[in-house]
């Protein structure tokens, strides 16, 4: 059979330039990571032809016994690594995960409080045009203006106000810890389920660094491919007795085959996350954070209007906060990709401007740890991103910015066995 390049030119050319984009610019969308070659192997495997509705040792098709070990190595893997009593690994992604739990344990009208998609949460925590916001009644809780944290105070009263069935907890957007042990005694208090999302820190709590939700949540989803660092997709972590419900809300309920070879990149992605060195790459991307909101938070960039939503940070991720800057989010975001640093602008809590400019960025390391980056990197490159965003960009200064990029980016290769990925 013919290799990409000669197959399919187009699609190689595209391929090859999207590598040559990642291995030359910092990524710092705090969602994104770069997934071990091993993950890509197995991505890339003759799993991609093989169908298997069903569970291990109970599939509705024949030839299945080696795809059966690949399930069951990674429900396995993922189990022990939360400490989870049961898992399903095979959502295709965040969104379906959410999905076939909230389908697994609501009925269509059902109330849920999630985080307000502007003050953090996700499209599946309950906006309007999401299945989340069509299927269910949903009450949005919100963080405080006064210091920008989830106020739990609220979260009770509209509990009690609303008595939903289901408390949602988790967040695309939002620098702190979450109190678990507060939302559990609410979701007792008003006998509603606690489903926690945990798909941006997931990795942190994988490595120990991170409370880790299991012991508190009814349910919890995540994505394979944030912190966690796996390929693209999706995992229910629940406790035993809900398993069957969740299992046949995944399947027939949602889905119908599993992507075994996603599945078998994630059984490798969780090998690589109960390692010493995914540890100290987690803890990495937790200085670098830490490292990156101190530089945004010295004098100079002050004195432009631009600050750090809560002040700091506990996670994998920055939020600025540009409600007080001439500069606003797509302009910020347009500025850091002119030197080769890719983010994402983000609406903060109480944003004056429309969500498609904002007067937010997100920015975090995952990527950067998972490239090597330790703290003089990260010092490095957040007195770039302050210096780019606190004044405006001549030609020069550009030049300047993004020279210091590209000797980051060369200091760190990345996939260099790969050039030519695409065959
Ligand atoms: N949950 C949270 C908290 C997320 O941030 C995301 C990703 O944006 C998702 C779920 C959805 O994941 P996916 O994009 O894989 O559907």
């Amino acid at each position: 059979s013919l290799p990409l390049r000669e197959l399919d030119p187009d699609v190689a050319a595209a391929v090859d330039a999207e590598l040559h984009r990642q291995q030359s610019t910092l990524e710092m969308i705090a969602s994104e990571n770069f997934a071990p070659a091993a993950v890509m192997a197995a991505q890339g495997s003759v799993l991609t032809n093989k169908y298997a509705e069903g569970y291990p040792g109970r599939r509705y098709y024949g030839g299945c016994e080696h795809v059966d070990v690949i399930e069951q190595l990674a429900i396995d893997r993922v189990k022990e690594l939360f400490g989870a009593e049961a898992a399903n690994v095979q959502p295709h992604s965040g969104a379906q995960a959410n999905a076939a739990a909230m389908f697994a344990l609501l009925k269509p009208g059902d109330t849920i409080l999630g985080l307000d998609l502007a003050h953090g949460g996700h499209l599946t925590h309950g906006m309007r045009i999401n299945y989340s916001g069509k299927l269910y009644n949903v009450v949005p809780y919100h963080v405080r203006a006064s210091d920008m944290r989830i106020d739990m105070d609220e979260v009770e009263q509209l509990a009690l106000a609303h008595r939903p069935k289901m408390i949602v907890a988790g967040w695309s957007a939002y620098p702190r810890r979450l109190d678990f042990a507060a939302f559990r005694r609410i979701a007792d208090t008003v006998g509603a389920y606690l489903m926690v999302d945990m798909a941006h820190f997931a990795g942190l709590v994988a490595a120990g660094l991170h409370p880790n939700p299991v012991p508190y949540a009814d349910v919890v989803t995540t994505t394979t491919h944030k912190t966690l660092g796996g390929p693209r997709g999706g995992v229910i972590l629940s406790r035993a007795d809900l398993a069957k419900k969740i299992n046949s809300a995944v399947f027939p309920g949602q889905q119908g085959g599993p992507l075994e070879h996603v599945v078998a990149a994630k059984a490798v992605a969780f090998k690589v996350a109960a390692s010493q060195a995914f540890k100290e790459r987690q803890q990495r991307t937790l200085d670098g954070a830490r490292i990156l909101a101190g530089r945004l938070l010295a004098d100079d960039v002050a004195e432009a209007g631009i600050t750090v939503l809560t002040g700091g940070t506990e996670v994998h991720l920055v939020l600025v906060d540009l409600r007080n800057s001439a500069l606003d989010g797509q302009q910020a975001e347009d500025r850091l990709h002119r030197i080769g640093i890719t983010v994402n602008r983000n609406a903060v809590p109480f944003d004056p401007r429309p969500p498609m400019i904002s007067s937010g960025l997100r920015i975090g390391t995952p990527a950067l740890a998972t490239r090597g980056f330790e703290a003089g990197e990260f010092r490095e490159v957040a007195d770039v991103i302050a210096l780019a965003l606190k004044e405006e960009l001549t030609d020069e200064r550009a030049d300047l910015l993004r020279g210091r990029v590209t000797a980051l980016a060369g200091t760190f290769p990345l996939y260099a066995d790969q050039n030519g990925f695409a065959g």
